[in-house]
């Protein structure tokens, strides 16, 4: 018995003490020494069973109530039950909006899963050369793949497309300066606001035209000794519309060229194929940068390529060697598992017939209105009774949106559930009840209703057998 255990007096037995708080209450030890606990010990250990206990205790004490032993052992196991459970967990994705940055993006294609386990459980060739029996690089896994898919000379990967930018803008313009137009100056959710970013690049930045309208004569004129590099960022999350003009990249592209000063263009979400193949709104492929004449081009791993989190860049070969001799892109690089799925992601744009059936990012994008639409009507009648008299229940058409700043202009045909709580009962408590389920179902709140954007549900059994189980959440 521990020294805490042992601090209060208690009769032989181990029963409750005499007169104190604890009358009606078990002892720890003897809670401690019941079957019930030592199965407890056994799945969770003694410390962790020890604290539970002891908090179950704890709280009947404070409630002024008795509590069998049972009871004790009871919310002992709850607590412990529900304190092993993982802490980041699956979720359905009826949000409506299909790579979303809380929900962890694009969802990986079953052989990015398996090559990433693969790479977990065994020693690999990461950073080494099966041939020549020496250090090799670990770039090397996904850099072919990535050059032949966006037709440039060379390509490197690190964390996410916030590290490939300014591990570019460090390592072409460190204390110098990067042209960036006003129109272009974005942030993306909060913490990525690309003025900070390139200041702790290390680089100043000019800002030139203005926000509605930039000029090829704008860059012309502010280029001078101090510029290092002309940045371009794809307005991902926003569009201007009206009396606007930019400046594409295939009209930057010679002015840098005649000026040796290296064109960077941040494409962000950075699609590897047409999206107009699958009948989706045409977003810049990285191809078409390169072609454009970007010297560098930088987009993310998880958006629409739909593999895991990484930063990739593309571009020409002397400017790729330089950011990779950067003692900055060690502290950004890949790790092994990351590196493992990108490569699996990446082999699928080989085949880009079978490409929509395989890569889940593209699959649910491309679903079509009327596939969702039979899933919604599949999933009304279970839904309807899980709801009880607690909210109506309708098959309705929405809009999904593809989400990660992708085409923030156009939206998706998709259809789902609205659900419309019974007078008394808020939809925010409806949608609590949602999150409360074991695999948290994530829906949108809209003009009083909960709505339920069926796009990305693929497991649909596993919804269904949860939803009997809504009636213990709802209010
Ligand atoms: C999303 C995005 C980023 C940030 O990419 P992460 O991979 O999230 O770091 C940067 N620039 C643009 C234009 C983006 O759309």
């Amino acid at each position: 018995m521990s020294a805490q255990e042992a601090e209060r007096p208690r009769p032989p037995d181990g029963g409750p003490a005499e007169g104190g708080p604890l009358r009606g209450l078990p002892a720890v030890d003897r809670v401690l020494r019941s079957e019930g606990a030592e199965a407890l010990t056994a799945l969770y250990g003694r410390p962790r069973v020890l604290e539970a206990v002891r908090a179950a205790l704890e709280r009947a004490r404070r409630e002024g109530r008795g509590a069998a032993l049972t009871a004790i052992l009871e919310e002992a196991s709850a607590r412990l039950e529900a304190s092993m459970r993982p802490s980041q967990r699956r979720v359905f994705n009826l949000s409506g909006t299909v790579l979303h940055t809380n929900l962890g993006r694009a969802p990986l294609a079953e052989e990015a899963v398996a090559a990433a386990i693969a790479a977990m459980r065994d020693p690999s060739s990461l950073e080494y050369d099966l041939e020549a029996g020496r250090r090799g690089e670990r770039d090397s896994h996904v850099a072919g793949w990535l050059t032949r898919l966006s037709g440039s000379q060379a390509a490197l990967a690190v964390n996410n497309n916030a590290a490939a930018l300014v591990l570019a803008l460090n390592t072409l313009a460190s204390g110098r300066e990067t042209i960036v137009s006003r129109g272009e100056l974005i942030e993306i959710g909060g913490s990525f606001r690309l003025p900070e970013m390139m200041a702790r690049a290390g680089t100043r930045l000019s800002e030139i035209g203005t926000t509605n309208r930039t000029h090829l004569a704008d860059y012309a004129e502010a280029i001078g000794p101090e510029s290092a590099v002309i940045l371009k960022v794809h307005t991902s999350n926003y569009a201007v519309s009206g009396f606007t003009a930019s400046v594409p990249a295939k009209k930057l592209a010679p002015l840098c060229r005649e000026r040796g000063i290296p064109l960077v263009e941040d494409l962000g979400s950075g699609s590897l194929v047409d999206l107009e193949r699958f009948g989706l709104p045409h977003e810049p492929t990285v191809a078409e940068a390169i072609a454009a004449g970007a010297d560098l081009v930088t987009f993310s791993g998880d958006k629409l390529l739909g593999g895991p989190q990484a930063g990739l860049v593309v571009g020409r070969a002397d400017l790729v060697a330089k950011l990779a001799k950067n003692p900055l892109k060690r502290a950004l690089r890949l790790d092994k598992i990351r590196l493992a799925a990108l490569e699996a992601t990446l082999k699928l744009y080989a085949d880009p017939d079978r490409l929509c059936l395989r890569l889940p990012a593209l699959r649910l994008l491309a679903r079509p209105q009327s596939e969702i639409a039979d899933a919604a009507s599949r999933l009304l009648p279970a839904l309807a009774a899980a709801l009880g008299d607690k909210a109506t229940a309708a098959v309705i058409e929405t809009k999904s949106q593809i989400g990660s700043g992708a085409l923030p202009v156009s939206l998706l045909g998709s259809a789902g559930l609205a659900l419309r709580p019974a007078p008394g009962i808020s939809v925010e408590s409806l949608a609590r009840a949602f999150r409360a389920l074991p695999i948290p179902v994530i829906g949108r709140i809209e003009g009083g209703r909960l709505v339920l954007d069926l796009r990305a549900l693929e497991d649909e059994a596993a919804l269904s057998e949860e939803l009997p189980r809504l009636a213990e959440n709802l209010p």
